[in-house]
């Protein structure tokens, strides 16, 4: 079969545009899938642009990733200069209190009726304490404790995950390293002209800036905001959600360590907008994040900078950017990943995640050269719907957020997407959960932040009434304390970097 005027037959030559994080990931992965195929992967990039170079914190999926490739945690984590991420927390968005949104549950489940129907009973009778207590994950975090979960927890309570905060150069360059291992090409130069064929508009070449000119039959684009393959040559447009996502602007800035490094980010609520905290082994990655209708340069690089406690290693650096994504993540013989397919914000760290399921997805549905138009279709529906979900899910925290002033109260006013409505409307009504397909956040994170905000439902589990109010108080005393006790027994942070550098290339094993 053949679509579009190309003939089908085996892809033979992709050619990825970009060195950043995006491209790099793709480079290894792809060169790792099609090693011995006798496809050819080559990567053009260009040290006179540079990288975008934020990046640092990431979620679980990270792991998988790189375990995909045969990397260890304690060798990526030696090679990037990382720590651990037990998962998020939340300083002020609900001003004077903090919570954690973990990378793992809450509680333990009773006679087939989620936990948290119970919490919110013993919480009405005043017997509960803060959701976080109840989660390993998130106690974890907030103690500034580390470790590897135990491989067959022996209850619901001993679950939880972790991820990395990393040197997003150190990274790349370690994927780079990888990719270059198993055979993809790399070119320094700058891209100056995209020839496209003249009958079907697929991508034939791309010209370098020396004259040479690169063909390939599938192009990644990773080149950034810019969207060189994807925007520019092939015209694919951008939905902004400026509307929803308020956040356009940001300041970067590292620093110098102060104290223990913490087992989370740290994303505190500012004036129009938050402030990260990303501890790695050797120093700070901070910023601020915020809206430029609200705030201006100087107010909001102020903010950030007298909220710094290490002294800082450098200018702060301005990044401007459109939250929303392309119309389609894939046109003609073009697949964009990373920032070329758009960009959220950075609150849950998603966007490492986001290049993560675009690889796997294209390596599931990986085209010949008729490039069929089922597969085309099925990979933008599969990456439009999981970028509204996140999407939906980071509106979520401004909506709930109970700061005062003109940035957060827009916020609260917006009207939200259909699908983001539905769920706080069953939530509200029955305390449940409403899912869609490729969902990246599980109901574990979304009670994180509905009960972290103390955004409550107005009616629980009917079957929770058959239980007695003295035994639900014991129960839930109980799984505290487990929490508590376990927590104590597990090494700090600082103990638990202190394994990964006497690791050799073994997987690491829990130490708690
Ligand atoms: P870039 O890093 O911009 O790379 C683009 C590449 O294209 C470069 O190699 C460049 O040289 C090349 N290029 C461009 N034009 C040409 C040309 N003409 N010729 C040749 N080469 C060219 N994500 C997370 O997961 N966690 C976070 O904590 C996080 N924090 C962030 C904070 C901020 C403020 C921002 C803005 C983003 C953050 N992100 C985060 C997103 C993350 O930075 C990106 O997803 C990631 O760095 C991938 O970027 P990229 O590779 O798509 O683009």
């Amino acid at each position: 079969m053949s679509f579009g005027g190309q003939s089908s037959g085996a892809i033979e030559r992709v050619v990825i545009v970009g060195g950043g994080t995006a491209g790099w990931m793709a480079a290894a992965a792809l060169g790792a899938y099609l090693a011995g195929t006798g496809t050819r992967v080559t990567l053009i990039e260009s040290s006179e642009i540079g990288t975008i170079g934020v990046g640092e914190a990431t979620i679980p999926t990270i792991r998988r990733f790189y375990a995909s490739l045969g990397m260890t945690d304690a060798e990526v984590m030696r090679a990037c200069d990382a720590t651990a991420k037990l998962g998020i927390r939340f300083v002020d968005w609900k001003p004077g209190t903090s919570f954690v949104h973990p990378f793992g549950r809450f509680g333990q489940d009773l006679r087939g009726i989620d936990f948290h129907h119970y919490w919110l009973k013993a919480r009405q009778a005043g017997q509960a304490a803060p959701l976080d207590e109840y989660s390993l994950g998130a106690m974890l975090a907030r103690e500034g404790h580390a470790s590897v979960p135990v491989p067959n927890p022996p209850s619901q309570l001993s679950i939880f995950d972790w991820a990395l905060h990393f040197d997003a150069a150190r990274f790349a360059a370690h994927m780079r390293a990888f990719a270059e291992r198993v055979g993809v090409i790399r070119i320094d130069a700058r891209i100056a002209d995209v020839a496209l064929h003249g009958e079907t508009g697929f991508i034939e070449s791309v010209a370098l800036d020396s004259g040479e000119r690169i063909e390939g039959d599938l192009f990644i684009d990773c080149s950034g905001f810019r969207g060189l393959l994807i925007g520019e040559a092939l015209g694919v447009g951008y939905q902004d959600w400026s509307h929803w996502l308020l956040c356009d602007t940001a300041f970067a800035v590292q620093s110098e360590r102060a104290g223990e490094p913490p087992s989370c980010t740290t994303v505190t609520a500012r004036t129009a907008g938050w402030q990260w905290r990303i501890p790695l082994r050797s120093r700070e990655g901070n910023g601020i994040v915020f809206s430029s209708t609200y705030q201006g340069d100087e107010d909001a690089r102020t903010e950030l900078v007298s909220n710094i406690a290490g002294k800082l290693l450098m200018e702060p650096r301005k990044l401007r950017f459109t939250p929303g994504r392309r119309d389609v993540a894939w046109a003609k013989n073009c697949v964009a990943l990373g920032l070329a397919s758009g960009f959220l914000e950075p609150l849950e760290s998603t966007s490492i995640a986001l290049i993560e399921t675009g690889i796997e997805r294209l390596k599931q549905l990986f085209p010949d050269k008729g490039f069929d138009p089922a597969v085309v279709t099925e990979y933008n529906d599969q990456s439009a719907e999981e970028m509204e979900r996140v999407r939906d899910f980071i509106l979520l925290h401004y909506r709930l957020s109970t700061r005062e002033g003109p940035f957060w109260d827009a916020c609260r006013a917006m009207i939200l997407p259909d699908s983001l409505s539905a769920k706080l409307d069953l939530w509200r009504a029955r305390g449940a959960f409403l899912r869609y397909r490729w969902e990246m956040f599980s109901p574990a994170s979304w009670l994180a932040i509905y009960g972290g905000f103390e955004h409550l439902p107005e009616r629980i589990d009917p079957g929770v009434a058959a239980v007695d109010p003295a035994e639900l108080a014991r129960a839930l005393a109980q799984m505290r304390a487990a929490v508590a006790r376990t927590v104590a027994d597990t090494p700090t942070h600082s103990e638990f970097l202190a394994t990964v550098d006497g690791a050799a290339t073994e997987p690491l094993r829990t130490s708690a």
